[in-house]
């Protein structure tokens, strides 16, 4: 079976975390990006969300700290479609005490196959790219056989 397209936009719906040790380097290329990020509308944990607004005086919905829940609300709306794109630069040489939250955003972000980038020059390789002012279909992969497993007919309701 076919699993349905999603579309995204041409101004697409981003979410920007950073742990600590990252967050100057975020708001240094979200900077660089300004007039880019600009066509877009920016989601963020709470501090992270704060900090760009701050720096590019452009709107950010902002969630909860990451560490208080904002990964994991993040990581709701990519599932139900409602956010397109995740710039998660994360700390790989200090543990976190919200470690769970931060694998299961990245983990929906694979299940649903949104783009995300996990450091710079991948976000700087995303926002060269000419789909990023385009329309895209994403294709998310096919889960109907998981969505029916229960629904054998040579089972009992
Ligand atoms: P913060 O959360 O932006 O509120 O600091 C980031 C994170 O997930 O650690």
């Amino acid at each position: 079976m076919q699993s349905s397209v999603r579309k995204m936009s041409r101004s697409k719906r981003i979410a920007l975390v950073a742990h600590d040790n990252k967050k100057n380097e975020l708001i240094e290329w979200a900077v660089y990006n300004k007039a880019a990020l600009a066509q877009h509308h920016l989601f963020g944990t709470g501090t992270t969300g704060t900090l760009v607004e701050q720096a590019l005086g452009q709107p950010v919905s902002k969630f909860l700290s990451g560490p208080l829940g904002g990964d994991q609300q993040i990581g709701a709306r990519i599932a139900e479609g409602k956010i397109d794109m995740l710039i998660f630069f994360w700390d790989p040489m200090e543990a976190q005490p919200h470690d769970p939250d931060i694998k299961a955003l990245l983990r929906l972000a694979v299940t649903w196959n949104i783009p995300f980038a996990c450091d710079r020059a991948t976000a700087d390789f995303i926002f060269t790219s000419p789909l990023i002012l385009e329309e895209y279909e994403i294709i998310p992969p096919d889960y109907s056989v998981y969505n029916n497993r229960l629904q054998n007919p040579a089972d009992p309701a």
